[in-house]
């Protein structure tokens, strides 16, 4: 590689796995390293990471991709961070050494203090305050757990002593060597403590939730020169100057920078989130308001709406059924058949998510005749990840009374062409594959080269972005209505069913 050119880091410190990857200038991947890490299951429901190995893989990729691509640390223009959301870490503020292991955003231990808070009649303070639902998802519980529950913590956090970082405050804590304790506003607004009007964080909240503010990070904006890397780390002092939760970072890696565009990323579950300027706006239709990035001081908000099982519906086929060998065969299989035959898949899993939000709904399948074919089974379960997806958008629109028209999608199941065309008919509106796939990644990139200057401004990143395909809806608006009445009669049959207890019969 040519000794003179410059690059940007992007750490992408993930649920099950560390990655680095080093963009060029013209946001083309040159290198990139990951390694997964353990995952902690200590009890049903319960998920943790050890902080060291968040910080150990991390390190050690970005130091793997700088050695694999033969640059030298010197040519690193800038580092971004982009994350896993929510987590939460505490760690003493003298010795750096975490006071628990890191409690994961899908850790359910605090559903039961998240119902009192319900029953207490506190939705409407917090949502209006956080533009979240009161979920054991968000960060406030999981600080409140470990203050409570870990011996002797509670005193030290009132005295000042700890620290509570979500794992982007963890790594810049990490890579300063304790200089830094700071956030972003994407990831404090996950937090369930930051007020994402005043910007700030919120005395109420904190006191609901028991938590000291001297714990808390300074938050700054998304792209700013924050610090630069203490010079142990790597050959070289680098700048940190970007910082993003994973799915905010997305959103701008797609360039989703206008009013109305929208992306949604189709991995185990999908993720929907959309640009809503820069007001927010509180969703009548069970979505979640928060701030999709700050940059020259300008607040933007989203929408966001998360579908839990997505891809992973696919997987349960592999793995669970073994009716697929590995998930891409699920496009040839489906393919097979012209239509669905009636089938319909509602896969509530794991409960349903946005927007019907039903952690009681369980997985159904339906419309079933001895004409059924695997093929049939296979598509249904496709298109139940399109329908999702539909569902949701629908629900975006609602709430901001604009319609639609492109959407542009990442994530590991987007490489099914069948699932892909599927979703431009369902939706009526052109559907944007890019050809830089690793989104999350290349928006933190985007905002820590926005913030030294390696690119000059929003305008430069344009050309930056583009299709590699586009799915142009092909279907008869009669076939989708069809499709999408069964859908909702199959979706309906879903909702509810543990505790149906089958009186009615
Ligand atoms: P995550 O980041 O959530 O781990 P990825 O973005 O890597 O997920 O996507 C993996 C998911 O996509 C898996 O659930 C897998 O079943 C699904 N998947 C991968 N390839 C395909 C495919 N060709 N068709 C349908 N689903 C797929």
């Amino acid at each position: 590689m040519e000794k003179s050119k410059k690059y940007i880091l992007a750490l992408d410190q993930g649920t099950t796995s560390s990655r680095a990857i080093l963009f060029d200038q013209n946001g083309r991947i040159n290198g990139e390293v990951h390694r997964e890490f353990e995952q902690i299951f200590p009890k049903p429901g319960w998920v943790e990471h050890n902080p060291k190995e968040i910080w150990s893989t991390q390190v050690s990729v970005a130091a793997e991709v700088i050695a694999k691509t033969s640059i030298s640390a010197s040519q690193i223009a800038a580092i971004g961070i982009t994350n896993q959301r929510e987590t939460t870490i505490v760690w003493d503020r003298q010795t750096g050494e975490p006071v628990y292991n890191a409690i994961v955003w899908q850790d359910r231990r605090t559903s039961a203090f998240c119902d009192q808070l319900k029953n207490k009649g506190m939705e409407k303070t917090i949502r209006e305050k956080t533009g979240l639902v009161i979920d054991a998802y968000f960060s406030a519980t999981k600080i409140n757990w470990i203050l409570e529950n870990v011996e002797g913590i509670r005193e030290r956090a009132e005295a000042g002593k700890l620290c509570f970082g979500t794992v982007d405050s963890w790594l810049v804590w990490k890579l300063t060597q304790g200089k830094k304790h700071i956030t972003d506003v994407t990831n404090a607004s996950r937090t369930m403590l930051f007020n994402i009007h005043t910007l700030q964080w919120d005395e109420d909240l904190l006191s609901i939730f028991g938590i000291p503010d001297s714990m808390l990070p300074e938050v700054h904006q998304s792209s700013e020169v924050y610090a630069t890397t203490s010079s142990n780390i790597f050959a070289s002092e680098i700048p940190i100057s970007g910082i993003a939760g994973d799915q905010q970072a997305a959103l701008f890696g797609q360039l989703c920078t206008h009013v109305g565009d929208v992306k949604s990323t189709y991995g185990t579950g999908c993720f929907m989130v959309m640009n809503t300027g820069e007001k927010p706006v509180l969703s009548e239709n069970r979505l979640i308001s928060t701030i999709a990035w700050q940059i020259n001081n300008k607040v933007i908000y989203a929408l966001e709406g998360s579908v839990f099982t997505g891809g992973s519906v696919i997987q349960w086929l592999r793995d669970g059924l073994k009716i697929l060998k590995k998930a891409a065969e699920s496009e040839w299989i489906a393919a097979r058949v012209p239509d669905n035959g009636g089938v319909y898949f509602v896969p509530a899993l794991t409960g349903l998510g946005a927007p019907h939000w039903d952690q009681q709904a369980r997985g159904t399948l339906i419309g079933i005749t001895r004409g059924t074919t695997e093929g049939h089974i296979v598509r249904a379960a496709l298109e139940s990840i399109a329908y999702q997806v539909h569902d949701v958008l629908r629900a975006m629109e609602k709430d901001t009374g604009k319609k639609v028209s492109k959407l542009k999608v990442d994530g590991g199941a987007v490489a099914n062409n069948l699932l892909m065309q599927f979703q431009a008919d369902i939706l009526g509106c052109e559907v944007l594959r890019p050809k830089v796939l690793e989104t999350t990644a290349l928006g933190a990139a985007f905002l820590a080269g926005l913030a030294v200057g390696y690119w000059s401004d929003e305008k430069a990143l344009k050309e930056l972005w583009q299709p590699e395909h586009i799915f142009k809806p092909e279907m008869n608006q009669n076939q989708v209505d069809s499709l999408l009445v069964h859908w909702t009669r199959a979706i309906q049959r879903s909702i509810n069913w543990e505790t149906d207890n089958g009186s009615t019969l």
